[in-house]
């Protein structure tokens, strides 16, 4: 049997790379206008950093991570998001000594050893940012308002932005124990993961995606029962940004998010149609995260959004995302004098920008006029031996079916007319 991709894999092949390419452009845009710089960080890193970064009690550190020992005996694990990474360079890096806030984004895969499924799979990728040093709840709001603006950039509809606060460590520690109290009576009907978090991270229980958890859990004590009048006012005042910003936000006092270091703000845009998996962003404040890993105390927030469902919502609604392409050039030589020719003058239209293909294997005239059909050609440079000799070349409008004949020496500048003039 031929060898396939491994399972929660993708090719992304001609055809399709063109909408993941706007993807891209469009996020590179929207960043550079918001002021957001671009790091890249390695693909994977030392396990500890996601132990750590991420949370021992969360489901992707206790069952996603792509871990194996390398020849030199470390663990090493591929990345499964990338805040804990960013927050790492940030600390190594001395980012800190910049000046604050540090606002970065990240584009790129991540690995999740996840049950594949609709848009769930084992390598995809996110498209994520994070500002670090900024504490003002102007900054919540404000990386709110680029991914709200970005989803009606690419022409999104119908999402849902929840917002929460989960409050500090200070604060979280009342709510635990009436969480705890609360659940107490209840535990041994929540499913076996529930049970051990019920001890090691009770929060962890409202994010549980068990059907008969959440309803044990419907009526638990919420974070924003217990916030202590700093986060209080965080959460306010984020608010008050957000109204100002003009942004239709939901409160969901359930919602808390897969980290173990969210504090203050989390929020998360879900998308309708796209069945189950239909969390497409997700986010929130982790003050102290940057610490845990051994940087300085240093506030933080970020977000990450999958890519595959936000093509997928994309997809569903119709959304017109292929850019305009600029139709090539098409140079049909016959002969091997003309086709020496004709791959010079190849050289040349691209040095002035142009695109332009020629055939590669050797076709006939008909042959090499169907591959032009095939590409979408605007223009096709017909070159044999006659024209050669007479150092012409015929050019022919696919688009108005006319031709007509140029000397060679004046086609670049006839193109270079004629492709602007469209444009
Ligand atoms: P979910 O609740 O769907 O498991 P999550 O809370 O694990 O999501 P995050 O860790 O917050 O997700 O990642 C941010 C975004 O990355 C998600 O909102 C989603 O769009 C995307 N994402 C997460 N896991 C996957 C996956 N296995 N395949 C595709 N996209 C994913
Ligand atoms: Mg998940």
């Amino acid at each position: 049997m031929s060898i396939q991709r491994p399972k929660g894999t993708q090719d992304i092949i001609p055809g399709t790379i063109e909408k993941w390419q706007f993807l891209e452009e469009q996020i590179r845009k929207i960043c550079s206008e918001y002021g957001y710089k671009e790091i890249r960080t390695p693909v994977f890193e030392a396990t500890e950093l996601f132990q750590r970064g991420v949370g021992e009690t969360t489901d992707i550190v206790n069952k996603e991570m792509y871990t194996f020992m390398d020849k030199g005996q470390r663990s090493i694990t591929l990345r499964p998001e990338g805040t804990a990474s960013v927050c790492r360079a940030y600390t190594e890096n001395k980012l800190y000594a910049l000046q604050q806030p540090v606002k970065m984004y990240y584009l790129g895969p991540m690995f999740r050893y996840e049950k594949s499924q609709a848009g769930r799979f084992r390598q995809f990728h996110q498209f994520g940012a994070e500002v670090l040093g900024g504490e003002d709840p102007l900054v919540d709001a404000e990386i709110i308002c680029l991914i709200w603006d970005f989803f009606g950039r690419i022409g999104l509809k119908g999402l849902v932005v929840e917002i929460n606060s989960v409050g500090c460590p200070t604060c979280r520690a009342e709510h635990r124990i009436r969480l705890q109290e609360f659940l107490q009576e209840r535990k041994d009907d929540l499913c076996p993961d529930c049970q051990n978090r019920f001890t090691k991270n009770p929060m962890r229980i409202l994010d549980c995606k068990n059907s008969s958890c959440q309803k044990l859990t419907e009526n638990a004590p919420t974070t924003l029962d217990t916030l202590c009048v700093d986060c209080a006012e965080h959460f306010a005042k984020t608010q008050e940004y957000l109204n100002i910003a003009g942004i239709a936000y939901r409160i969901n006092p359930r919602m808390v998010r897969g980290l173990d270091y969210y504090q203050k703000t989390a929020f998360e845009v879900t998308a309708e149609g796209i069945g189950a998996q239909n969390a497409i962003c997700g986010g929130g404040r982790y003050d102290g995260l940057v610490q845990e890993i051994g940087g300085p105390a240093t506030p933080g927030i970020g977000f990450a959004m999958g890519l595959e469902r936000i093509l997928s919502v994309m997809e569903k609604q119709s959304v017109e995302m292929l850019p305009e392409v600029e139709a090539p050039v098409v140079i049909a030589a016959l002969g091997e004098a003309a086709r020496q020719e004709g791959f010079r003058l190849l050289g040349d239209l691209r040095q002035a920008g142009m695109p332009a293909v020629m055939d590669l294997l050797g076709k006939g005239l008909k042959g090499q006029l169907k591959y032009a059909d095939r590409e979408q050609a605007r223009y096709v440079l017909i070159l044999g031996d006659d024209e050669l000799a007479r150092k012409m070349v015929i050019v022919r409008d696919m688009r108005l079916g006319e031709q007509q004949e140029i000397p060679l020496d004046q086609i670049k500048a006839f193109l270079l007319n004629h492709t602007k003039c469209e444009m």
